[in-house]
């Protein structure tokens, strides 16, 4: 096997004032600004447009029009999949050091010349401030595609054991048929993930991008044309759920579905799949990551300095939009006050506002749907006798979707904003009295039907481990003393299981496993 290049976490840039890169990013945003683009739908080596355009709007301004792009229907998704199996020999035998290049380019790419047309494609469409996009559209997708590539390597290079006269080889091959990638809205690195993962071991794919992300995506698309990546491996199609669904799971080349979104439409696809499973060649391959209800549990011996830091940076970057994002949060009464009042203070100085302010930490939520379901949330807190708002709690949606960063106080464990996702900028507290702390484990293991992240603190050695061991099945990522979202692409493989997904951890070996069928050879001398 050949020394590949070896992967690192691609730097994070700062965007600090006077920098040129700050300014080089504020350029790149203006240029957006000031033109419309037009995308297509890429199916094998055509760009399909179809002339049922729909606009591209940016969330914290809804009335400026970015562009269009052009919706398709079921006939195109049928397209794509024929498309996607005329690619495939070519493909699945072309030597995967061919595969890993085409990707290690695009990862180059994205690191250098395409850096500020994807972060601002991303500032712009998915309303992220620069820091976020710049850790998610640059570095977690240059980070994805790098290691990745180091990953599979290491795949291929395990080769079960052979003895004398005897020789015994694994043939990772991909699988029979295609993938359905279907990637959401809130981060564009795993839009990009989805599909170049599953394509990188030796599989074609059709891609369906939330209609939210199309803009991003666009650029992932041309991104990945630009690197070498040959017509057909990865057909990028604008159709409804609905659209897309029909025509995918009653094909018998259907292979593998790999999701991120969420959980309701996970269980409504694995149940259509599970309908027409006689009609497939193989078992599907289905990996999903969906939802969270992701906890911050702090024991008496916390600081509450960085408990609250952890509350806010957790719940409110990104407007709260990760499935990551910290929603319910358990207090030991010694130093529940002194926490509210830091993250009353924290929150009062949050700005918000569009993200081509760079002052702006605090961006709009993404569309009118999410806007309405979150502010519902937020009212349901405000008819509560057991519960009440101590910050944010207002919310406009007059030129963005803008909702503000919101903590609940709750004296009931299992008041909805406890239990249920919210996906957006809600926080909810509770306090537990500090001699309670084991009945606490339960109750954050019990409380909810989700499995992502969570986080505890604290400073006595014996709780860490005694939390970390009651709480095992109640997070895929723990995290100790720090906020439970931002895990990095080769640090900490992401995923969760419950009601989170199926946890094969993406950025990492146990993904890319799933988009291989392998095949041992013995040969007898
Ligand atoms: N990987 C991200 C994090 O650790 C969350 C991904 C998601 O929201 O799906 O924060």
């Amino acid at each position: 096997i050949y020394q590949l290049p070896f992967a690192e976490n691609e730097p994070v840039n700062s965007y600090a004032p006077g920098t040129p890169e700050r300014q080089q990013l504020k350029d790149a945003l203006k240029k957006a600004r000031s033109k419309q683009v037009d995308v297509p739908m890429y199916i094998g080596a055509e760009e399909v447009k179809t002339g049922n355009k729909k606009p591209l709007n940016p969330p914290h301004d809804h009335q400026h029009v970015l562009g269009y792009f052009h919706e398709g229907d079921a006939s195109h998704v049928e397209q794509a999949i024929k498309a996607a199996l005329a690619a495939k020999e070519k493909w699945a035998n072309l030597s995967w050091e061919h595969r890993a290049a085409i990707f290690l380019k695009a990862a180059d790419l994205i690191a250098g010349p395409f850096r500020n047309e994807i972060n601002a494609a991303t500032m712009l469409g998915q309303s992220k401030s620069a820091y976020q996009a710049e850790i998610d559209s640059a570095c977690e997708l240059v980070d994805f595609l790098r290691y990745n590539v180091q990953f599979m390597s290491e795949i291929y290079s395990e080769q079960p054991e052979s003895s004398a006269g005897m020789w015994n080889r694994t043939e990772y091959r991909p699988l029979e048929g295609f993938v359905f990638a279907i990637t959401p809205f809130n981060f564009t690195a795993i839009a990009g993930n989805l599909p170049s993962s599953a394509a990188l071991m030796g599989n074609t794919v059709v891609w369906k991008a939330a209609y939210t992300q199309i803009y991003a995506a666009d650029v992932i698309m041309r991104v990945f044309k630009a690197a070498g990546l040959p017509d057909g491996v990865i057909n990028l199609v604008h159709v409804s759920g609905p659209d897309a669904g029909e025509v995918v799971f009653k094909h018998p080349d259907f292979a593998g579905l790999h999701f991120t979104g969420s959980t309701g439409v996970f269980k409504h696809l694995w149940k259509t799949i599970g309908e027409n499973i006689d009609i497939y060649k193989s078992y599907p391959r289905i990996v999903g990551e969906t939802g969270g209800k992701d906890f911050i549990v702090a024991h008496h011996t916390a600081h509450a300095r960085d408990v609250a830091t952890a509350i806010v940076r957790g719940a409110f970057e990104y407007q709260g939009q990760k499935c990551s994002a910290a929603s319910r949060v358990y207090l030991p009464d010694n130093i529940a006050e002194e926490v509210q009042k830091l993250v009353i203070e924290d929150v009062k100085d949050i700005k918000m506002g569009g993200p081509e302010d760079f002052e702006n930490f605090f961006n709009a939520v993404i569309d009118k749907k999410s806007f309405d379901k979150i502010a519902g949330y937020i009212e349901k807190a405000k008819e509560s006798s057991t519960s009440k708002i101590i910050a944010g709690g207002e919310y406009d949606d007059s030129k963005g979707y803008f909702i503000q960063p919101t903590v609940i106080l709750t004296e009931d464990p299992q008041f909805i904003t406890m239990k249920e996702e919210i996906f957006g900028p809600v926080v909810t507290l509770y306090v537990y009295k500090q001699e309670n702390f084991e009945e606490t484990l339960t109750l954050v293991d019990e409380t909810s039907p989700y499995a992502l992240t969570g986080a505890i603190f604290s400073n006595d050695r014996y709780i860490i481990e005694l939390a970390t061991k009651k709480l095992s099945n109640a997070a895929g990522n723990f995290y100790i003393n720090d906020k439970p979202t931002g895990a990095v692409v080769g640090q900490q493989p992401f995923g969760g299981a419950r009601g989170s997904g199926t946890n094969d951890k993406a950025g990492s070996k146990l993904n890319l496993l799933r988009w291989v069928s392998a095949r041992t050879i013995k040969e007898t001398f």
